[in-house]
């Protein structure tokens, strides 16, 4: 009852008045939503431009002024150092930009969290930031994207999106970047939470948020554009039964400055690797422990002794997340307890622990 007038609270109801004040930039990467289907069974992704998709759905001018940038045009299996850095001077110019009041980002859906977490680091509040795709390509007989990009601009339209980081729009659903996740190959409802819930949805043209915001509204990052760079300098290394110690071995000589382990059940890892882990660690190279289990959180200190072998628990991350914020705290040249530290925060801090941060954000 609490959680249902809490939502009708923040019901914000768009309306045609509401456009005239807003203006969403929509910045196109490519992805199934642009997707256009071959002659045999397959398709393309990001085949389609930016403007055609909008031109598919003339309801869009009834939510807010639109301008768009095509900045990619490729799957996201393909998605890369040199596209975020553009997408990053994209986003960074429409949040300066004071005629731009939101921003929606079009991406395709297999490294959609990837890229929506990398941004919700670096921009972690501020204008609405909105990621949206699609499952199935533009020309499908029932494609889901025109619906979900018409979903993201009402979001991104609404008041209430605004100091949530990046949020992710799919089937009428709305998730924190940060607590997302890929959970099926095929399904429109793809995304799910990682841990808690949605943070809203859409019922018609109602956008609805579970819950306030927990951010401050001038919370500012610690990251640069420069910090993208480092993505490179970090490597995901699976485990599973009867990995041959030589693989590893071998592995771990090509590995860069950090190493995530996706590892089984609470970021465990076969003990016959432990000796090569500690000579990594002690070459100055950090270790992060993640999961390959899609829930839950990975713990300091269960079977594996994180204080005596100089690791970091993932703790709510997933591999990929965990990749993303071990390489932008690259350059910070943090100790692992600090490193550790910044691992909990909802807005990674250089000084502070994460309490004083979320207090200093208010
Ligand atoms: N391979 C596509 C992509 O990530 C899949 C999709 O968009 O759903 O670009």
């Amino acid at each position: 009852m609490i959680k249902l007038l809490l939502a009708m609270a923040l019901v914000s109801i768009l309306g045609a008045n509401a456009a005239a004040q807003e203006h969403i930039q929509i910045l196109a990467t490519g992805g199934t939503i642009a997707g256009k289907s071959l002659p045999s069974s397959g398709y393309t992704s990001g085949a389609l431009p930016i403007d055609t998709l909008i031109a598919a759905i003339p309801e869009i001018e009834g939510y807010a002024k639109i301008s768009w940038q095509q900045v990619a045009s490729i799957g996201s299996q393909d998605m890369n150092i040199s596209v975020w850095k553009n997408l990053y001077r994209a986003i960074d110019k429409a949040k300066k930009d004071e005629k731009i009041t939101a921003i929606v980002v079009t991406h395709g859906t297999d490294t959609l969290v990837d890229s929506a977490f990398l941004f919700d680091l670096l921009f972690p509040s501020g204008k609405p930031l909105i990621f949206v795709g699609a499952m199935r390509p533009a020309d499908h007989r029932s494609a889901d994207g025109p619906q979900n990009l018409l979903d993201a601009v009402a979001v991104a339209a609404s008041a209430e999106a605004s100091h949530r980081g990046a949020l992710i729009v799919m089937d009428s659903n709305i998730l924190e970047a940060r607590n997302a996740f890929k959970q099926h190959t095929e399904s429109l409802g793809t995304f799910k939470p990682t841990n808690g819930g949605f943070a809203g949805e859409l019922v018609k043209n109602e956008v609805v948020f579970f819950h306030p915001p927990v951010r401050g509204n001038d919370a500012e990052s610690l990251f640069g554009i420069a910090d993208i760079d480092r993505i490179a300098d970090v490597s995901v290394m699976a485990v599973y039964p009867a990995l041959s110690s030589q693989h590893y071995k071998d592995a771990l000589a090509l590995v860069g400055k950090g190493l995530v382990i996706a590892g089984v059940g609470n970021g465990n890892f076969p003990s016959s690797m432990h000796g090569y882990l500690t000579q990594y660690v002690d070459a100055g190279g950090i270790v992060v422990r993640a999961s390959q289990v899609p829930m839950g959180h990975v713990s300091r200190n269960i079977e594996v002794d994180d204080d005596r072998l100089g690791s970091v628990a993932s703790l709510g991350l997933s591999p990929p997340k965990a990749r993303i914020l071990l390489a932008l705290l690259l350059n910070k040249n943090m100790p692992p307890r600090q490193l550790q530290n910044a691992f909990s925060c909802q807005i990674p801090t250089a000084t502070k622990t994460c309490g004083e941060a979320q207090r200093a954000t208010k």
